[in-house]
């Protein structure tokens, strides 16, 4: 096995961003010319956002869009508003999405935003008025051509809705293409909601053929009950595996039989956490983590999965259903325990690509049912492990490394082909 990043204390997202570029550099023996021109943003742009809130008071947010690559494709990727978000969060993820979009090998390069911000204390007249002052003022470089965001963290269909809105009308025109993972009445796709989920599914269903782990009654855990996360446990259900532990920011519930997941669902919807579902046990997040399992899904935030926990994990697989959830560090603890890492930029690239999708049906006025995009996502989320696992294999690295590789390794090629302008 190669060497996996080192990570120290202090080192965060962006940082372990760049140390993975430079070990799969590396590994390819990228010449360093094509590295000076792939492995730092083509731009960034910070934005004030004055929102008057409902007491009549302003409020100023700080926002940002990161364009990390257009070499492939318009920049590409979500927008988060969350408390923690930073420049250099921003500046990782976006640097993800360049590699992930690289590995389904859609045309996009990869681009990210955010906004400072704590969603969960604002009201929705709130909300609207701060998406549409940031659109505004990110207007100049997005577009369906330039730069197309999409949700993330705590960011909704409506949000895109808003984002759509805003930017149409100050172009004069409806321009459904500006963003993805909006509302199915204004140019959605079909399959997009479920589409990240669906996508951790695939990819959980390929690593256990591979690695002759039997899929029927694999217990599976999951962190963090959002979007990804509920729709990956959901799809698991159905399958036939076993959903023993789920847990959301409020707590953890723990059934060793098993969890009726869409009753727990549907416990969520109703009461706004999986915490006091009936039938389960509470647990702590340090006991989910350690549980005895087939299948472990960190689906919340980075960072969950650290030099401190590594040790404590008992799973077969860990998929990254979240970004960057599993530090370098844990990552080097989990090639000493044999544990098999699906790493995020092939395990939740399933929404970027229904994304790609939703895009090109915009584009064309002309959409598909949801039989088709199903099946058209589940042809490229094969193809890209089988694409990742086969590096792993037959170069001997861990899988982290292996995605790296084949995303830096397209970004480099299409450098190459289009060279250095002027
Ligand atoms: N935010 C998602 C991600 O991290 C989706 C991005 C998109 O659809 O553009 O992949």
């Amino acid at each position: 096995m190669l060497a996996t990043a080192t990570l120290t204390a202090e080192k965060n997202a962006y940082e372990v961003a760049l140390e993975n570029f430079d070990l799969a550099a590396n590994a390819l023996e990228l010449d360093n010319n094509v590295r000076a021109m792939i492995k730092y943003p083509e731009r960034e742009l910070t934005v004030s956002v004055p929102v008057r809130m409902d007491s009549g008071k302003i409020v100023r947010f700080v926002g940002y869009r990161v364009q990390h690559s257009t070499q492939r494709g318009p920049a590409k990727g979500g927008i988060r508003f969350h408390p923690n978000v930073t420049i250099d969060e921003v500046r990782a993820l976006a640097t993800w999405m360049t590699w992930k979009c690289a590995v389904v090998n859609i045309p996009y390069g990869g681009g990210k935003g955010g906004i400072t911000c704590n969603p969960k204390e604002m009201s929705m007249g709130e909300l609207e008025r701060m998406t549409r002052r940031y659109a505004s003022a990110i207007l100049p470089i997005i577009g369906p051509e330039k730069d197309i965001p999409a949700p993330d963290v705590y960011t909704t269909p409506q949000i895109m809705a808003w984002i759509m809105d805003t930017y149409s009308m100050m172009k004069g025109y409806p321009v459904t293409g500006v963003v993805t993972g909006k509302p199915i009445s204004l140019g959605g796709s079909l399959g997009r909601n479920e589409a990240t989920g669906r996508g951790v599914f695939y990819t959980i269903r390929s690593s256990c053929q591979n690695l002759g782990i039997p899929f029927q009654g694999a217990r599976t855990v999951v962190q963090g009950f959002g979007n990804a996360g509920s729709i990956a446990a959901t799809l698991m259900h159905e399958a036939g595996a076993k959903v023993i532990a789920v847990s959301d920011t409020r707590g953890c519930i723990f059934n060793p039989r098993g969890l009726d997941v869409l009753a727990v669902v549907e416990f969520k919807k109703r009461t706004g956490s999986v915490t006091g579902f009936p039938g389960a046990e509470k647990i702590t997040a340090d006991e989910l983590l350690a549980l005895d399992c087939e299948v472990l899904i960190p689906a919340a935030l980075e960072n969950a999965i650290t030099v401190d926990n590594a040790h404590t994990i008992r799973a077969r697989i860990v998929a990254e259903a979240a970004n960057g959830p599993v530090t370098p560090d844990a990552d080097r603890i989990f090639d000493e325990k044999c544990v098999f890492l699906i790493p995020d930029i092939l395990c939740n690239a399933g929404g970027v690509t229904v994304s790609y999708f939703e895009w090109v049906q915009d584009e064309n006025h002309l959409f598909w049912d949801e039989n088709d995009v199903n099946a058209k996502l589940e042809k490229i989320m094969v193809r890209s492990f089988n694409d990742v696992f086969k590096i792993h294999v037959e170069r001997k690295v861990n899988m982290r490394l292996a995605a790296n590789m084949v995303g830096v390794g397209r970004v480099a090629e299409a450098c190459r082909v289009r060279g250095l302008y002027p």
